[in-house]
């Protein structure tokens, strides 16, 4: 699990904790004693973030007692980068360009998304920002266990290990603004867990339609 790592240390921050974490720090919020970062920008939401910020404020939370920036290091190989990176978020040196191009997708991804800058947005959204880490915990706090939300396929049964959860992929449902409920959808809301194949198809569903 990618906070295995630090569990003896961060025991109760989990990616929703982060999350919300730079949700905040993105909105403005500044109830804390963390610089601008100097070197690296988390890239969220088309925010630059300080990382070491978002780490802190989540780890803040998580723990219930104030986590100041004496308290742990960021940078490169250190444990907070490495926690905000196995959790999906996107670090880059000041400058750097976002390094999720289509030329990273794969050949479905790429041919699916080509000439649509509606679909080209929606494989962005999926891939990135620890959205997608955020919802597998989520899911797995509601339901006790993943499964495709389309088929309902279990991949812990079918495939008799836990390892059979890599095919438990996050898709992002495009809601139209009228099935919103006022206030209390959130981004977790939007995404979908579904099965590699269900996915496919969902995609190509969607692609047929725009
Ligand atoms: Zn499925
Ligand atoms: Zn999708």
């Amino acid at each position: 699990m990618p906070m295995a790592d630090i569990r003896s240390n961060f025991q109760p921050l989990t990616a929703q904790h982060l999350l919300r974490a730079a949700e905040r720090v993105a909105a403005g919020y500044s109830q804390h004693r963390f610089g601008p970062s100097t070197e690296y920008d988390l890239l969220f939401d088309g925010h630059h973030l300080p990382p070491k910020a978002v780490f802190g404020v989540a780890a803040t939370e998580a723990l219930g007692f104030e986590v100041g920036p004496e308290n742990f290091s960021a940078g490169d190989n250190t444990l907070c980068f490495r926690v905000l990176r196995a959790n999906g978020y996107r670090i880059v040196r000041k400058g750097e360009a976002d390094p999720i191009s289509l030329f990273e997708l794969s050949d479905e991804d790429r041919v699916w998304a080509e000439g649509r800058p509606r679909l080209v947005t929606h494989i962005r959204r999926e891939r990135s920002t620890g959205l997608a880490a955020a919802k597998r915990d989520q899911f797995r706090a509601l339901h006790g266990r993943l499964y495709c939300e389309r088929c309902g396929m279990d991949p812990v049964k079918t495939f008799g290990s836990d390892l059979g959860e890599a095919c438990i992929e996050i898709h992002h449902r495009d809601t139209h603004l009228a099935e919103m409920t006022d206030g209390h959808r959130t981004k977790l809301d939007e995404l979908q867990c579904l099965c590699a194949n269900c996915h496919r198809v969902t995609h190509r569903e969607l692609k047929a339609t725009s």
